[in-house]
């Protein structure tokens, strides 16, 4: 319901269309929570998540005995949803920060700063002030889609705009850029489905990496 809505209306709708809200409901795809046993994406690779009493509480990815790679954690079970996806955001800080120096340099340019965000509506974005922004499920993207979206808003800080100027210097730092757009139109919204958050508006709360890092 919307925000100034009439919660008496709200029920009473609710009430009158209970089935038919059922059967929406049951078109939106599960929620995939970063529990033991389920399967987080990695970097575009399936990663099954794997709690053992003798390892360590911070994750780690690990070769998987049957093959593959898992995400491997101990400590608590309960905490093991949360801790898999700090450690997600922290391998995406990773990923973005390598991926925006290195066009950066190629570029000229300098970043003020990287935060992580998780908007639902965009995967990344550049302000006036340099500052870059972007979603911490990148890292569940094949690598090309992350890198893409790095030198998307690294050509930002040269070109604050879509024109022709500025699809030139990305199409020439990443000439993947029209195979990550066609991934990100397919897939995107699939990565949504992931853990915990999806904090619509902007995600003031999470916390920022340091500019020095980022250049
Ligand atoms: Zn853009």
């Amino acid at each position: 319901m919307p925000q100034r809505g009439d919660v008496r209306a709200a029920v009473r709708f609710a009430e009158a269309h209970g089935d038919w809200i059922a059967a929406r409901l049951r078109r939106v795809p599960k929620r995939i929570e970063f529990r033991p046993g389920a399967v987080a994406l990695v970097r575009g690779a399936p990663h099954p998540i794997v709690w053992q009493a003798s390892a360590r509480a911070v994750p780690a990815i690990a070769p998987h005995p049957d093959g593959g790679m898992m995400i491997l954690t101990g400590g608590d079970p309960r905490h093991a949803p949360r801790r898999v996806q700090e450690f997600l955001r922290r391998e995406a800080a990773r990923d973005l920060e390598r991926a925006v120096d290195r066009h950066s340099r190629a570029l000229g340019v300098r970043a003020r700063s990287i935060t992580l965000r998780d908007q639902r509506t965009r995967w990344g974005s550049c302000t006036a002030a340099g500052r870059l922004n972007f979603s911490w499920r990148l890292i569940m993207a094949p690598p090309e889609v992350l890198d893409y979206l790095a030198a998307h808003e690294v050509c930002h800080l040269r070109e604050m705009n879509h024109s022709e100027r500025f699809w030139a210097l990305v199409y020439n730092l990443c000439p993947g850029t029209d195979e990550a757009e066609a991934w990100l139109k397919a897939h995107g919204a699939s990565l949504h489905r992931y853990g915990v958050g999806g904090d619509g508006a902007d995600g003031d709360s999470d916390a920022g990496l340091s500019a020095g890092e980022a250049a």
